[in-house]
């Protein structure tokens, strides 16, 4: 007899976890991205103790169906990919099919669903990746998804999160990312207590970043625009004089998801040639859409960061996109004599 077994599915999905879920923030990006692949036009986001104690994220998307709400709980299930070929082409913001498996192995998770035409809602419990019977519930259409007690049953990976105002500012700089990456859709973030923002899905981006700034702050960023046959990098950026001491209002989207990229930021800062001051960082909110083909996103389980083939052509736009605007402004004569 071998000593080698293979272990429980519920075993191999808590470990899996550690991968996707690190902190209330990763289960709120998560729960975005499923919402917005379901064709939501309105998300609101609910953060109760940070999103440590619980978080509620409910959309009007599409919803699923009593089969489809109990599959989706389960590791590699998902209604977005089934075939190798797709992986270079990919459209929606998941595809591995590990959200939900993961987020339910190492919380409470009420999941409340009702798809268009259907006459009731459907509702399944999952602790401990443990799923109760389903229930028929009156529900409105859409997705409801209550993650409760995260990492209750960890308690390594519990010891790990930091403070609530910390967790908070990290779910809420995801909601804020995804609501600059999605202007088309109405996103409300809000705690226990109070409404943090609300973005009106109107489609105009200068007016989520009103939304999360203030109208001052917005009013005074200046739009960019770089269209080359391979890219097109559209978004805003501060004046010089509107520099952060942070990269926290520093967004960077590519095909519509919020990425990182140290590369395409310095190639902003370059875009302002000396005119930051020295330690700031630039505010900006800059969306490049490319060729899919030409960008992995599969490089990490978080899809945050990206690699792009032809790098320095993508620095070189942004850059010179950045340049160019804060020259048309900066530069130009202003007869009301200011700058
Ligand atoms: P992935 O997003 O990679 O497919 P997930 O574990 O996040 O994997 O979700 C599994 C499946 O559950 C999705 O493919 C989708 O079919 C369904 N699903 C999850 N969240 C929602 C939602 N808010 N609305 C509709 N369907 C959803
Ligand atoms: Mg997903």
């Amino acid at each position: 007899m071998g000593n080698i077994q293979t272990m429980s599915t519920s075993l191999a999905n808590q470990i899996a976890a550690g991968e996707v879920v690190v902190r209330p923030a990763s289960c709120v990006k998560e729960l975005i991205e499923n919402s917005l692949d379901a064709g939501a036009k309105q998300i609101s986001v609910t953060l109760r103790e940070g999103g440590i104690a619980q978080i509620v994220v409910q959309d009007d998307g599409a919803g699923m169906d009593e089969a489809d709400a109990q599959m989706a709980f389960r590791r590699h299930a998902t209604s977005k990919l089934f075939h190798e070929r797709d992986l270079v082409r990919i459209h929606t913001l998941g595809f591995r099919g590990e959200a939900l498996a993961s987020i339910a192995a190492v919380s409470r998770v009420t999941l409340t669903t009702r798809e268009g035409g259907s006459e009731y809602g459907v509702c399944v419990r999952v602790e401990g990746g443990e799923m109760s019977p389903v229930e028929h519930v009156g529900a409105t259409f859409g997705t409801r998804i209550e993650v409760a007690d995260l990492f209750y049953n960890t308690p390594a990976r519990l010891k790990y999160l930091r403070t609530v105002q910390t967790e908070q500012a990290k779910s809420v700089e995801t909601v804020q990312k995804a609501a600059l990456s999605r202007p088309d859709v109405a996103f409300t973030c809000q705690t226990e207590h109070h409404v943090l923002f609300q973005t009106p899905g109107n489609g105009d981006v200068r007016a989520v970043l009103a939304a999360l700034y203030g109208v001052g702050e917005a009013k005074q960023l200046l739009a960019i625009e770089e269209v080359t046959p391979d890219y097109r990098v559209t978004g805003f950026i501060g004046r010089p004089t509107q520099g952060r001491n942070s990269r926290a209002q520093a967004h960077l989207f590519v095909n519509g998801r919020p990425v990182r990229n140290v590369a395409v930021h310095q190639a902003v800062v370059q875009g302002y040639k000396n005119r930051l001051m020295i330690g700031k960082q630039p505010v900006y909110s800059i969306a490049i859409a490319m060729d899919p083909s030409l960008v992995d996103v599969n490089v990490h389980p978080h899809k945050a960061e990206v690699r792009f083939s032809e790098e320095a052509d993508v620095c070189r736009c942004v850059a010179g996109a950045v340049a160019k605007a804060l020259d048309e402004t900066l530069l130009a004569p202003t007869p009301e004599g200011h700058r």
